[in-house]
Order: C-alpha cells, then structure tokens, then sequence
C-alpha cells in the first residue's frame, strides 16, 4: 500500500523533477565512487610504504651482515698470519684460496707493520689492479690510504674504494683490519674486498626470493656526504658506477635511523618514487630504496577508469530507463483517459459513468440521502448539423462539455451518455433543489450561442429530473430505474415543446 502511494508520487512527479532527483541519484553514486577511490588510494599507498619499510630493513640488514661476516673473516684470517702464525708464508696463499671460497669476500691482501705485501688472494688478477710487476715488490709503505690508517691507529675501517689508472674498472667495499698483539703493537693489516658486482648479484639474489621492486623499483647505497651512488639494482642503473651525483643531496633530507616511506623525485632517473631513506650503520651511507609511483598507482588507474566507464554506463542506462518509464506512464495516463472520458466534450463516458454512478449509490445509501438524476438532451440537433454542418454540432457538444460542470457541484457526476445526450447525477440533492439547477443549466444553454462566420447559433436542450431516495435503493437496481423515469420526463419535456424540465416523481 505504501509502495503503491510512493510510486503514485513519483509517478506524479513532472519529467524534469524526475530527472533532478535521478541527477541528484548519480551525484551520490559518484560520491560513494570517489569515496571508495580515495579509500582504496591510501590503501595502496600505505600497504607500498609498509612494502617498502620491510624491504629496506630486510635489504640494509642483509648489507651490514654481509659487512659483519667480512669483518670476521679478516679479523681470522690477520690472527692466523700475522699474530698467531698458525699460517706460514709458504701456505697463505692456499690458505686465503679457502677462504676466498666464501661468499662475502672477493680479495684480500695482508700486509706487515711497515705497509709490505705478506699474502694476498683475489677472484680477479691482482696485480693488474696495483699496476705492479710483481706481487712480490708490492707495498703499501707509501700508499697514502695506508699510511693514514697505520699513523691514525684505526683498527677497522669501512670504505668505498675504485681502482683508478689500471685496465681492470673496479670498485667496492673495502674492509681494513689492523692486527695488534696484547701490548697493542701494530703487526699489520688486512684488507678485504667485496666488489660491488658482488654486491649487487647478492640483491638480485634476495629479487629473486620474492622481494621485486619492479621495473621502475631500484635499491641503491648511497654515500651521504660525497653524493656519491656506490651500488644500485633496478631502475636508472645505465650509469657507470660509482657515479657523483650532486643532486643527491635533494632526497638526503630523508636519511633517517628508522624506516619511513617518503615521495620523491628521483634525483638520478626523474622517475617519481616512493621510497625509504634508512642509515647503514657506519653513518655514512644510506640504503636507499624506491618503487616507481606509477607501477604502485596503476592498479588503482585500473580502478578508476573502470569506475568512470560504470558511472556513465549507469547514469545513461538511468536516464534511459527515466526517460522510457516516463513516456510509458504518460501514455498509460493517456489511454485511461481514454477508456474514461469522452474525447470530444471531455466528460465521463457511459463506461465510466456507470461505475460512479454505482459508487455514488452506495455512499448515498449508507448515508441515507437522496440523489437527483437529470436527463438532458439536446433539441432539434440534428437540424443544427443539417444546416451548420457537423463540425459546428461538434463545437455545440464541446461547449456543453465546458458549461456543465461549472453548472453544477463539484463532485456531482456529468457524462455524455449518447451523441446529443448527456445525464448528471446530484449527490445529496433534493428534488426541488435539482430543479433550480436544472432550470439555472436549461437557461445557461439558451443563452448561450456558437459563432458560425459571425452568426450566433443559439441551442436549446430538454430535461427529464427525477430523485431517487436512499430505501428505493435498498429495493432495488435503483439507479436504472431513476434513469428510466428521468428519459420519461425528458420525453415529455420534448412533447411539451421543448426547452424545458420536466420533474417525474417516484409513482
Ligand atoms: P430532438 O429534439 O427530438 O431530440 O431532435 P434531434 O434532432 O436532436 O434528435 P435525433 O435523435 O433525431 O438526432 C440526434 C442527432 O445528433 C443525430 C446525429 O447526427 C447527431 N449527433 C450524434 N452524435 C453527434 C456528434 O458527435 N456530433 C455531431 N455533430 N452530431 C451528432
Ligand atoms: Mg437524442
Ligand atoms: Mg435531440
């Protein structure tokens, strides 16, 4: 029942109102759309960021283990050469060979107190790197780079190093371990080197294991205060490296101890990037990893173009089905109109007339109150169409159908029974009472005319009145038998001359 009365309403509604409140529909469509898009947005990007934290720590813990493993490594091999001599000269070489079969460490060179070669074992030709003839002549007495480490009493040192002037284009980390008896006298040193190609198949290696940047992702060491990349994997990698870049500086404001995720531009490839910026340990480089904004965003991309084709998909299919809907209720109307009123006068057909009539009859007996039917029709019509022609009958009728229901009460039931014949049924109305209206309408018509090429064209009508009371009902299939008596008095209103009401009274 209520659905029925709220689609009565809507339906009441006009097309244009129809089509605002479908507008105001799509706008909450598309707001919910939007909601949900910058819902899922930030969705995306925090689960990126948390990406990105773990791959940090993850990446930087495997750096600095790595750097610990060398370091303990060095720190064996200088005790066993140096400080224990559990390893003769003779048998350092294939003693370094065994150690060199660990992952971490690419060569090593033990050098004696005074900076000289004692052993060394690289997975590349050393001497091609220290531009010396022999190996044996080689020492470090005057390398500057030595000569600091030994006056400055360093004992570990973790540094970035690149051959410079030799054939071979290296460069790595480079660990220097200084060997001291229990006095604390300088025996010598060891340095260890990992190359940085080492270094970045072992990120490729942890790639593999799940943990892909993406094509536009990249894992790079940065030195802080030399802007300086030292190792990179993934993007913007077509630079030599190591490689100064003084634009570095710009993402350094980032560095931190902990793990958070920043927006940047890439200073090396332009590549807009979310990425961390986390401390290594030696507080001099920074572990640096990026996923390419557009490769975290597309499937988000996705979802917004396939939100925007759904919203016009269904806003046009809405406007569509409005629109279809509409004319489909306007042309309902228009045949119910149809099937009840009478086209040419626009009063109740005969169909229709009838089922008021009952409903009046019914109020009318419940209510126990008296109903006036009167019978009219129109006099000597068929000479106004003889001689005016048809369509002035028709304009006759049309004008009936305007006059009457100003005539009588509203809600008093007018129909065009016929071609020149029409009834109108009063409700609680007493006879004498429907006698004046009849002869206030009896005199309307006469007094009224048609224009036909500047003559009036004056019409009369003939009235048959009669009442019917509430008991007669109650007896009978009263209504007809008030229309029968009503067509009786109208007949005799046409013997009598026309242009008149007669009343027939219940025998
Ligand atoms: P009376 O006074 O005895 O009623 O004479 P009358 O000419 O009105 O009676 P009759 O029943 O002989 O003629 C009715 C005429 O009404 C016949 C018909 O041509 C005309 N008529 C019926 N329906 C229409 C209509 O829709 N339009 C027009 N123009 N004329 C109609
Ligand atoms: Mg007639
Ligand atoms: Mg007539």
């Amino acid at each position: 029942m209520l659905g029925e009365k709220n689609i009565s309403f809507y339906n009441r509604l006009s097309l244009r109102a129809k089509q605002g409140l479908l507008l105001i529909l799509v706008i909450l469509q598309a707001m919910l759309l939007v909601g949900y898009l910058v819902y899922q947005y930030t969705y995306i990007k925090g689960e990126a960021a948390r990406i990105l934290r773990n791959t940090t720590l993850l990446e930087a813990e495997n750096f600095e283990i790595t750097q610990d493993a060398m370091r303990y490594q060095i720190r064996v091999i200088g005790n066993a050469i140096l400080l224990n001599h559990t390893v003769t000269p003779e048998n350092a070489t294939s003693f370094l060979e065994e150690e060199l079969k660990r992952e971490w460490l690419d060569g090593v060179v033990v050098f004696n107190d005074k900076g000289d070669f004692v052993a060394s074992c690289a997975l590349f030709p050393l001497k091609k790197v220290f531009s010396e003839t022999t190996l044996a002549e080689l020492s470090f007495r005057e390398r500057p780079l030595f000569k600091n480490l030994r006056l400055k009493e360093e004992n570990d040192r973790l540094l970035y190093w690149q051959s410079k002037g030799t054939d071979l284009n290296m460069h790595g980390f480079v660990m220097y371990h200084a060997v001291r008896d229990l006095t604390g006298r300088f025996l010598g040193g060891v340095l260890g080197y990992f190359d940085s190609r080492s270094m970045i198949e072992m990120f490729r290696k942890l790639e593999r294991k799940g943990f892909y940047l993406g094509a536009g992702g990249a894992m790079a060491v940065l030195d802080r205060s030399n802007r300086i990349q030292l190792t990179r994997v993934g993007a913007g990698t077509d630079q030599e490296l190591p490689h100064f870049n003084p634009y570095l500086s710009q993402v350094m404001q980032y560095a931190a101890d902990s793990a958070r995720a920043h927006e940047y531009r890439s200073p090396v490839d332009g590549t807009p990037r979310m990425g961390v910026f986390l401390n290594l340990s030696n507080h001099e480089w920074v572990m640096a990893v990026g996923l390419a904004e557009h490769e975290i965003l597309y499937g988000w991309y996705i979802q917004v173009l396939c939100s925007i084709i759904a919203l016009v998909v269904m806003a046009t299919t809405q406007w569509l089905l409005l629109n279809y809907m509409h004319t489909n209720f306007l042309q309902r109307q228009q045949l119910i109109q149809e099937a009840m009123y009478d086209a040419l006068t626009g009063l109740a057909n005969r169909r229709h007339f009838n089922e008021r009539v009952q409903w009046a009859c019914r109020t009318a007996q419940r209510k126990r109150q008296p109903l006036s039917v009167l019978s009219i029709d129109l006099d000597h019509f068929k000479r106004i169409n003889d001689y005016y022609g048809h369509s002035v009958g028709d304009e006759v009728l049309r004008c009936i159908g305007q006059l009457l229901p100003g005539l009588v009460r509203e809600g008093d039931i007018i129909a065009r029974v016929g071609g020149e014949e029409f009834v109108v049924v009063m409700l609680s109305t007493e006879l004498e009472e429907a006698g004046v209206v009849a002869e206030h309408i009896r005199a309307s018509f006469a007094n009224q005319s048609i224009d036909f090429h500047g003559r009036k064209i004056q019409f009369t009508a003939s009235f048959g009145l009669t009442q019917i009371m509430p008991d007669e009902l109650d007896v009978s299939d009263g209504i007809k038998v008030a229309l029968d008596r009503a067509d009786r008095g109208l007949y005799r209103a046409k013997r009598e001359g026309r242009n008149r009401v007669c009343r027939v009274d219940k025998d």
